[in-house]
């Protein structure tokens, strides 16, 4: 039963761009719950880049004054609604960037769920299931999604270490499987970009049997990104003859960067090899463009994509691939507080952070 879930929660808010690195601590009236939706009590969550884009509106407007972001949850489940099978009370389970779909359309009935046209963000989406209620998302004490949206979390991996794959790592995962299969063995994959989406992506195209090279604007990274599983390193700003150099070298490119002033987008099609693609997972702020024409390709024959995310099918296979390979984030735990979370979202903001910030001790943030 639902009976016992209180009726506000209590997360870090922001009311409008202006203050988008200051959150305070507030409650507000949680979400209705669904047949099919899980309630958790929150443990940890990640501080994905989107939490920045989306509280400097650079991808559209707030769509509520006391907005709480946060895509990479980890917590307990507390409640679970009429329909729901796989998930008992007591489980702990995590939730990513996406909390809901229509569970009926093409897309939702295979592993596309993601994509669903009424798919509800974790936050700052009004659900058309809930009465177009805006999401909240996981800073906060309590995050409701619906079960097709919640993974269950093996127990040999400790909860601030699973959340960044909560994201982050869905989110690389999908399309390197979608684009190398599942015996990358034999090709060659370029990262761009070694943040939080980054270094999980290095890790998880080496653990598919992949040469991995990374790219990076500088050569700071450059240790840490061979310990992460590089083969090979790139400062494309340092090294000024790279793309001759690697001409015709790569099966795939994943674009993992948040933004696109660093990038030539034409170097990077120079390098693929003929009728492959560079799939963009970073997204920047709205008004930032590559700039493309049919011209950009023609002399590759190559492909640009996007991704989004990744189906549920996927997060198992991950979580599956993760344990066998080692495969771990590399995180720094911030005890979730108003002051912690402001320097954290700067530090993020400003390329401060080797690779993850994970808030913790959510017990400690919220009065119960
Ligand atoms: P991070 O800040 O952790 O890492 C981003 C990396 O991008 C930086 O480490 C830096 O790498 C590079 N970078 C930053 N600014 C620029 C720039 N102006 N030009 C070129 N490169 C730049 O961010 P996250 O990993 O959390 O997120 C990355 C992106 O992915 C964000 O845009 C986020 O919104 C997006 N995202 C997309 C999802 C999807 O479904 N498609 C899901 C989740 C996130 P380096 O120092 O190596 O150059
Ligand atoms: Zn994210």
């Amino acid at each position: 039963t639902t009976d016992s879930v209180p009726a506000k929660f209590q997360g870090f808010a922001s009311s409008n761009k202006n203050t988008w690195n200051k959150p305070k601590l507030v409650s507000y009236d949680r979400k209705q719950i669904n047949p099919h939706d899980v309630v958790l009590e929150n443990e940890v969550c990640g501080l994905c880049y989107s939490d920045i884009h989306t509280l400097q509106s650079n991808w559209g407007e707030y769509n509520r004054d006391d907005l709480v972001v946060g895509h990479e949850i980890v917590g307990k489940v507390i409640a679970v609604g009429d329909k729901v099978t796989e998930f008992k009370i007591g489980q702990r389970v995590g939730i990513g960037a996406a909390s809901s779909a229509c569970r009926e359309c093409n897309r939702c009935k295979s592993d596309n769920e993601q994509y669903c046209a009424k798919a509800a963000s974790t936050y700052n989406a009004p659900d058309v299931r809930s009465n177009n209620y805006v999401t909240q998302g996981g800073y906060s004490s309590h995050s409701i999604a619906d079960e097709q949206f919640v993974f269950p979390i093996p127990d040999d991996l400790p909860s601030a270490y699973a959340a960044p794959l909560m994201c982050a790592g869905i989110t690389v995962f999908s399309p390197l499987l979608r684009n190398l299969g599942s015996d990358a063995k034999g090709k060659t994959v370029g990262i761009i970009g070694i943040g939080g989406l980054g270094h999980l992506a290095l890790q998880l195209a080496k653990a598919l049997g992949a040469k991995v090279v990374a790219f990076s604007r500088t050569s700071s990274k450059k240790d840490q990104a061979l310990k992460l599983g590089a083969d090979e390193f790139i400062a494309t700003n340092e090294e000024k003859d790279w793309s001759s150099k690697y001409h015709d070298t790569f099966d795939f490119i994943l674009n993992c960067a948040s933004g696109v002033d660093g990038l030539n987008l034409q170097d990077y099609l120079s390098v693929l090899k003929v009728d492959k693609k560079f799939i963009s997972v970073g997204l920047p702020p709205a008004t930032e463009q590559f700039g493309v024409s049919p011209f950009t390709f023609l002399k590759h024959g190559a492909s640009f994509g996007s991704s989004l995310l990744g189906s549920k099918v996927e997060v198992l296979e991950m979580l599956k691939l993760a344990a066998k390979h080692n495969v771990k984030p590399w995180i720094e735990e911030v005890p979730l507080s108003e002051e912690n979370c402001s320097k954290a979202l700067n530090r993020c903001h400003d390329g401060d952070v080797r690779y993850r910030f994970v808030f913790t001790e959510f017990d400690k943030a919220f009065a119960k």
